[in-house]
């Protein structure tokens, strides 16, 4: 090897010579049979990194294998072309999402091409293209027949000066990443698939990778399902009539509820303050709660804050009149927006209610009778529950879900953390939901 390897003259030779020859082309022998390469398309963002160059040499090595042992090889190549980035970076510039994004696959094609990967290229796609997004919408249209795709209002994250909606990684500490505004939570039209429905079924199915996938993969999958399982309760408001539904997964606690916390969100938030001394400070909390990133205010280390609504609710259970506040940890798009606060038996509950003076009562004894200076999530045996008192926590909790039911005040319920999928986010630089 003393002589010197001209990589810029041998390679171009050779990759026009294949190019001219379509060495890559799809063939379509039907004596033959048939292999699909498909890569991660890359998101056109100017320049292919070593990323890209690592995962598409495995696809090369792959298809060539392929094709040298006689199989009829498809392996094209597209470009995942919709997204955000293009977006910042046309306002950025002052130029057309489309104008940059095709610069950059022409780029980005040359890039991917100088490194010789064997690709039909004849058969490149791009995901803005509208003969590519027309099946993006055709399936969209599917799902819509179906009532996988519907529209509901929603609370997205809102820069008041650049006048858009920021995804949660763009606000930081609160902020818009742009303009350093303070970023609001703001009600709007969003559409939605209804991923939801298929929670059951996800969850079954993972029982079938058992074995196959690592074990925190599944964990993560089954958290994030999140499902569930526990009762529905209704309390009505004293002085109003309206009902509030909470879900908890501890009815056996229900006698121990020392108020409820309504999500600041919570269409009766601002409703049943209405009229009261406290009218003027829930409008301050509800400011300054806007103010706040939904993640960050319902971390398990953010201050929690809270306000008296002027307003309570009756415990359907033993008629107790009971304090409706609101609380920033309680988002209107969990459960309900909705909880029945019960401070010795949950431990943000008792921090709250340690904060804002409000009552604890232990409804499940752990066999000490001290007053509780934590709270406790134990098993034990009820006390002050009425009826139920003396028995076994686990063994009442479905006897009074069925208590609930019998009294029209409540139901058995499952609820699964699982959200549908809001796929609105992009404003511009998306497929156009094919709906007027
Ligand atoms: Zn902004």
């Amino acid at each position: 090897m003393n002589q010197k390897y001209d990589f810029a003259a041998i390679e171009s030779k050779w990759r026009k010579i294949w190019a001219e020859g379509k060495a890559d082309k799809a063939s379509r022998d039907p004596a033959r049979k048939k292999f699909y390469l498909l890569e991660m398309f890359p998101y056109p963002s100017g320049r292919i990194h070593m990323g890209h160059v690592r995962n598409y040499a495995i696809g090369d090595l792959l298809g060539r294998f392929y094709r040298m042992n006689g199989l009829n090889v498809l392996h094209p190549m597209g470009w995942d072309a919709f997204g955000l980035p293009a977006e910042n970076a046309a306002i950025d510039r002052g130029t057309h999402p489309a104008k940059w994004t095709m610069q950059n696959i022409a780029a980005m094609r040359e890039q991917i091409k100088a490194l010789g990967v064997g690709y039909d290229w004849d058969r490149e796609v791009a995901t803005c293209h509208p003969g590519y997004y027309k099946w993006t919408q055709w399936f969209f249209i599917q799902f819509l027949r179906k009532g996988l795709a519907y529209r509901k209002k929603t609370y997205v994250n809102w820069c008041g000066r650049c006048h858009t909606v920021l995804a949660n990684e763009q606000v930081v500490d609160g902020a818009c990443w742009r303009c350093d505004t303070h970023v609001v939570q703001k009600e709007m039209y969003g559409w939605f698939l209804k991923i939801t429905a298929y929670a059951e079924e996800l969850l079954a199915d993972l029982e079938k990778l058992a074995g196959n996938w690592p074990e925190r993969v599944v964990t993560m999958q089954r958290n994030w399902i999140g499902k569930s399982v526990g009762a529905r309760v209704k309390f009505a408001v004293e002085e109003t009539g309206d009902v509030i539904e909470v879900f908890t997964t501890r009815p056996d606690t229900l006698f121990g509820a020392t108020f409820i916390c309504l999500a600041p969100e919570h269409r009766l938030t601002r409703e049943l303050s209405a009229g009261t001394p406290q009218a003027a400070k829930v409008e301050e909390f509800l400011q300054l709660v806007a103010r706040q990133d939904t993640l960050a205010r319902t971390s398990e280390e953010a201050e929690k804050l809270g306000v008296f609504t002027g307003r309570h609710a009756v415990n359907p259970v033993n008629g107790e009149r009971i304090p409706v506040w609101s609380a920033n940890f309680i988002l209107a798009e969990y459960g309900t927006g909705a909880i029945m606060s019960v401070p010795a038996h949950d431990a943000r509950d008792f921090d709250f209610a340690k904060k804002f003076g409000l009552p604890v009562r232990e409804v499940i004894s752990q066999g000490d009778d001290g007053p509780p200076d934590a709270a406790y999530a134990g098993d034990g045996v009820m006390a002050d529950s009425g009826e139920f008192t003396g028995q076994n926590n686990r063994e009442a909790a479905p006897k009074i879900t069925e208590y609930l039911q019998k009294h029209g005040a409540g139901e058995g319920a499952v609820v699964y953390r699982l959200r549908d999928w809001g796929i609105s986010r992009q404003r511009y630089w998306g497929a156009p939901i094919p709906v007027i």
